[in-house]
């Protein structure tokens, strides 16, 4: 399987990028649910995680659809690699930031099965306890995350709930969104490592929406839903990261009798997704109406100051794991004011920065550009949602929203479909697979070959290029 996944992302993503990116990639270990590949570094893993996870996802589900979850971790050194070597020094080093706590004995709290997760990417350590939850971050905390106007309220709020803990707080459930990239992971896992280093010694759990569905899926079909049920109801704090994919009748279902108790129990229940509460169209709307009980925060795109002062912390970090890394002022600098799209364009661009600096010490500014050129966005951060583009599309051509993300096919819809697939591609930084799900669940091919069927017929076609201009003007009033 790992053969025929490896050959289709060749095809997929080129010879080049497969050569730079792939090429070391390797098969870990495949359970019924759960693929692990290895690279041998940290920016490899990364790198993988944050721009071709979902399609190495979707390639093993087409190979087989049991398949869930799909696993980046960084392999030991191995023989023929120095000792003291890049590779080497990097799995071996702790995290820079402060680790949750592991409590060594005694009872094994869902708390501490979270934090323990953690560890997946360094061997070294070994699970103990049930696994529970998505893994966090270790690098995900309040001190590395960089405060500003655009965040400073859901700062606060998420501080406080991690220093109060439960009971003690007056929003709940706190509810973030903003659109991608802009910290949200960031912070809700900085409140689970607070809180869980905290005295108190809370039941934490963190899930992402899609973990969620999978662990209760799981567990019904083993017909252990009882004792799933029984420990979520014994916890403090839940944080649910990426509400909007939240799907499933009987899933919801579960998940609003869950958010009851808490919230009738007092627990602090955090959330967060890509839009508002009232804008979660797909889900229940008694799940949606006790989300919007609470308080809801949003979070908005970082300015220059901001965005420098991220890049200055992820240099600091990274360069105390090499102490002879450096990147000048001047480059940091104008990388804050170029790329101003979200964190995670800016983490891309960093991550690039880094990996070329060691083939070409001397980078220039203009040199800087042209590795940087597709992550440089025009102007100002434009926030369009597929919402958004699916209303006016629909509106335009006289369809339903509705009609646009169902499985009808009549040529009516279908081309409004692929005109609205084809502008979120353009206009949003989703990726294939993400904007298939919110066509209705659609296979990231299909919107690849929307994309693709759009443009061909654009280049012969003038009125259809005019008509997408005026779609692209009233999406962006
Ligand atoms: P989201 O979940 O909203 O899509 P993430 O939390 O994954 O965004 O953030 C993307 C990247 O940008 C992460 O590497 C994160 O650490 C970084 N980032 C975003 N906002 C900040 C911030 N205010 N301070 C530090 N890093 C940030
Ligand atoms: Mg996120």
């Amino acid at each position: 399987i790992f053969e025929r996944v490896s050959a289709r992302l060749k095809a997929q993503v080129g010879p080049d990028v497969f050569a730079s990116w792939f090429g070391r990639l390797k098969l870990h270990s495949v359970s019924k649910s759960l693929v692990r590949l290895s690279v041998p570094t940290t920016f490899l893993k990364s790198w993988i995680n944050n721009r071709y996870l979902d399609l190495i996802t979707s390639l093993f589900q087409q190979e087989d659809a049991e398949i869930l979850k799909v696993e980046i971790l960084v392999r030991t050194a191995t023989r023929g690699v120095r000792p003291g070597s890049v590779d080497e020094a990097i799995v071996e080093q702790p995290a820079p930031q402060a680790q949750p706590r592991r409590s060594a004995g005694g009872p094994q709290p869902v708390a501490s099965a979270v934090a323990s997760v953690t560890a997946s990417a360094q061997p070294r350590v070994q699970h103990t306890g049930p696994l529970f939850g998505s893994p966090l971050d270790p690098r995900y905390t309040f001190d590395a995350f960089v405060e500003g106007t655009s965040n400073r309220v859901a700062l606060a709020a998420a501080r406080t709930i991690a220093e109060a803990g439960a009971g003690a707080v007056r929003f709940n459930p706190l509810f973030i969104h903003s659109s991608v990239g802009l910290g949200k992971t960031h912070l809700l896992q900085a409140i689970a490592l607070g809180a869980l280093s905290s005295a108190r010694n809370p039941r934490v759990v963190y899930l992402t929406a899609e973990y969620f569905m999978w662990r209760f899926a799981t567990a019904i079909r083993d017909n252990d839903a009882l004792s799933l049920k029984e420990t979520l109801r014994n916890i403090d704090l839940l944080i649910i990261d990426d509400m909007q994919f939240l799907q499933g009748n009987s899933i919801q279902n579960e998940f609003c009798h869950l958010l009851n108790m808490l919230l009738d129990s007092a627990k602090q229940v955090v959330v967060a997704a890509d839009r508002a509460p009232w804008e979660l169209e797909s889900l229940d709307p008694r799940v949606r109406s006790r989300l919007q009980g609470g308080v809801a925060i949003e979070m908005e795109a970082p300015d220059y100051e901001m965005r420098l002062e991220i890049l200055k912390r992820r240099l600091a970090v990274a360069q105390h794991e090499d102490h002879s890394l450096d990147i000048s002022p001047e480059i940091l600098s104008h990388v804050a004011r170029n790329i101003t799209a979200s964190g995670r364009e800016l983490e891309g661009a960093f991550n690039q920065l880094l990996f070329r600096r060691s083939f070409e010490p001397n980078l220039t500014i203009e040199r800087v550009d042209e590795l940087l050129g597709h992550l440089v966005a025009a102007g100002e951060p434009r926030r369009v949602r597929i919402e958004d583009i699916q209303r006016v599309v629909a509106k335009h051509y006289n369809v339903s929203r509705q009609e646009l993300v169902s499985n009808r096919r009549t040529r009516v819809i279908v081309k409004p479909r692929q005109i609205a697939m084809y502008l979120s591609k353009t206009l949003t930084p989703r990726s294939f697979p993400e904007i298939g799900r919110r066509f209705g669940g659609r296979d990231h091919t299909t919107v690849l070959h929307a994309v693709r069927k759009i443009e061909d017929l654009i280049s012969g076609d003038t009125k259809l290029s005019h008509e997408i201009e005026l779609l692209k003007r009233l999406i962006n009033e």
